[in-house]
């Protein structure tokens, strides 16, 4: 096919769930690509000398590569050339913000619209599934060296997958009964159906990584007793899992604040959440969108989303707000919550105030200015703040850990070693909220640096990604 051939085919869009079908369950909204459409959509790839697609996956997946192998309908062979680099392209392909990653990178988005890189990945994998293939890689001959995983999101799952291939004897400790981080607590079925977690699981399990459940290590386990149980060395991915509060009059104490990841965690979790019908959610990043499309699943007739810029600055993928506005999520734009207002202890509306965009910020974009006696007053019966989220530091206690000022473990950002040496770390504790591919990267970077240090080598250095950190 000659390239003006292959400019000419348009992209392809996947099917969805009907908006009234899906407010009413957690079923998966988009549907995966048959094959006559995937081999469509790959066929619209350039297959670039110099493809900045592979530049713009912060795992740096061989993009051409599987494309042109699925291409020519050499599925399974595509799937391995993915995980060649990915350890859950599964995962990946259904959650990555493609837009701003590869997607974003590809050169046909220049003058018309990327090729749809997400949707061919996930191809592969429901094909993998649905043709019974195996997706396992084998197993190594155990070395005799114990290694401790915090945490079991994506960044602990890489540690341990890639670690136990090696013949390390992997242990994860998880603070939760859930296996999977904010895969499992964060992330709604609705988008990462959780069969797909469960095989991920599986998977680990398959070369004997052992997972310890319901211990918080720093509470009921500290770092320097796993040392002298002769863990050789650990790594720390507890993620980013306390909420940043607003700092507003009413937060503290009234019925009816509820902080974003909270929320999210106690719903997915199983937990029947009272909130009411009116709901107002503040942020504009993906929690606070999820957490719109979550309240609306669990009954709540009216949910609107507060940020303080317009949509244009949102930091959410535009695929999610998209989303969330045809399920019928309203976004109240340029205003900021400054009181709760409550009686008797309850909840019963928030005052806030209009904004308007000023000078660029740091970040780039206009600066929110309030509008001087713009107050109004919106009634409902929760509230939920979604602006972000930092690191709780329980893991570290009782050693003296360098950390950053704003919260996150200092590492050397090439080999992911912490101030102290046998530690490492990665994924959102170094990063601070971001993505489930740079959790993977960070992890991949960890785990051979782990291994070079306990065969006494020099350690590996990766790419520093704190370099093109994404805001949510
Ligand atoms: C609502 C929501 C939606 C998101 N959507 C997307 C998306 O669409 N695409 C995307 O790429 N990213 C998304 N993200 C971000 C992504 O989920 C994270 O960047 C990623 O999960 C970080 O991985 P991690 O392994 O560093 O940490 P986490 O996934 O947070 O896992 C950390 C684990 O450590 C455990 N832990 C914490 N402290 C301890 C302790 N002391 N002892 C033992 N265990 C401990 C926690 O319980 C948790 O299981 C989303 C996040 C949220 C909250």
């Amino acid at each position: 096919m000659k390239p003006k051939e292959r400019m000419a085919i348009p992209r392809h869009y996947p099917k969805e769930l009907p908006p009234e079908e899906r407010i009413t369950n957690f079923k998966e909204v988009t549907f995966g690509f048959d094959e006559e459409t995937a081999i469509l959509e790959a066929n619209r790839c350039l297959q670039c000398k110099k493809p900045f697609c592979i530049q713009g996956c912060p795992i740096h997946n061989d993009i051409p590569g599987f494309i042109a192998l699925l291409r020519e309908k050499k599925f399974e062979e595509a799937y391995w050339k993915v995980r060649e680099t990915s350890t859950m392209p599964s995962v990946c392909s259904r959650v990555c913000p493609h837009e701003f990653q590869c997607e974003g990178a590809c050169v046909r988005g220049k003058k018309g619209e990327p090729v749809s890189i997400g949707m061919l990945e996930r191809y592969l994998t429901d094909w993998m599934v649905a043709n019974g293939k195996n997706m396992y890689k084998e197993c190594a001959r155990a070395n005799g060296k114990k290694v401790a995983i915090i945490g079991s999101g994506p960044a602990g799952m890489t540690v341990a997958h890639l670690l136990s291939h090696q013949g390390y004897s992997c242990t994860i400790f998880e603070a939760l009964p859930i296996f999977g981080g904010m895969l499992s607590v964060g992330i709604p079925h609705y988008r990462l159906p959780r069969d797909i977690i469960g095989a991920e699981l599986y998977a680990l399990k398959h070369c004997g990584v052992d997972i310890v459940y319901g211990t918080t290590i720093g509470r009921d386990k500290i770092l320097a007793e796993l040392k002298k149980e002769g863990f050789e060395t650990a790594f720390l991915g507890i993620g980013a899992h306390e909420s940043r509060k607003l700092g507003i009059e009413g937060e503290e104490d009234t019925q009816g604040v509820l902080h974003g990841v909270d929320y999210l965690r106690r719903v997915l979790s199983g937990e029947d959440v009272t909130i009411g019908n009116r709901v107002v959610v503040v942020g504009g990043g993906n929690v606070a969108i999820d957490v719109a499309r979550v309240a609306l699943r669990r009954g709540s007739k009216d949910v609107f989303i507060l940020y303080r810029r317009t949509k244009e600055e949102m930091p959410a993928s535009s695929v999610e707000i998209h989303h969330l506005e045809e399920e019928g999520v309203r976004i109240e734009m340029l205003a900021a919550p400054v009181k709760i207002h409550q009686q008797d202890g309850k909840m019963t509306g928030v005052e806030c105030v209009r904004m308007e965009l000023g000078e660029p910020d740091d970040s780039g974009r206009r600066r929110p200015v309030v509008k001087e006696g713009s107050n109004f007053i919106i009634e409902a019966d929760s509230i939920i703040p979604a602006i972000s989220q930092k690191v709780n530091h329980t893991a570290d206690k009782g050693l003296q850990m360098k950390i950053e000022s704003w919260g996150t473990y200092r590492v050397n950002p090439k080999t992911l070693q912490t101030s102290i040496e046998w530690i490492f770390a990665g994924g959102d504790d170094v990063l601070g909220p971001q993505t489930v591919a740079k959790a993977i990267y960070q992890g991949k970077v960890a785990a051979e640096s782990m291994h070079r240090y306990m065969q006494g080598q020099d350690l590996f250095e990766g790419r520093d990604l704190t370099c093109y950190m994404v805001d949510w």
